[in-house]
């Protein structure tokens, strides 16, 4: 485990969250700092720092991520209308912890495309 990586700390059980959904791949929890009504990471337990190091090698873990995805969010009812998966890549996407994730956010109106909000 990298040190200092407070998402492999969160995966290890070393740091509290507030975890709704585990599997053999990934954990996902509630974001600390919600941007949405419901607001969700999903956490794959291998690290990797960023969509920028995925390789070959992580295709297994990158398609039980997004599996994961669908499954956590099919146990939160104000999820049902839709959502928005984001993963933000590199400083200036706003990525500011170094282990994969994707946001899973809802429970709100997004505008329609891929303006911001
Ligand atoms: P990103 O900016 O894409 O790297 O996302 C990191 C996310 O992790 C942010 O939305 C933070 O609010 C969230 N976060 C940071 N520390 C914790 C924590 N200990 N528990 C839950 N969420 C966290
Ligand atoms: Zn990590």
């Amino acid at each position: 485990m990298p040190e200092n990586c407070i998402f492999c700390k969160i995966v290890a059980g070393e740091i509290p969250a507030s975890v709704v959904y585990e599997d053999d791949s990934v954990i996902a929890i509630r974001d600390i700092n919600p941007q949405a009504p419901v607001h969700l990471l999903v956490i794959p337990r291998e690290h990797v720092a960023g969509l920028s190091n995925l390789d070959e090698e992580h295709v297994e873990m990158a398609g039980r991520a997004l599996l994961a995805a669908r499954r956590v969010a099919e146990t939160q009812d104000e999820l049902a209308a839709g959502f928005r998966l984001i993963v933000n890549n590199g400083e200036a996407a706003g990525q500011t912890v170094a282990h994969l994730h994707l946001h899973i956010l809802g429970g709100r109106r997004f505008s329609e495309g891929m303006v911001p909000g």
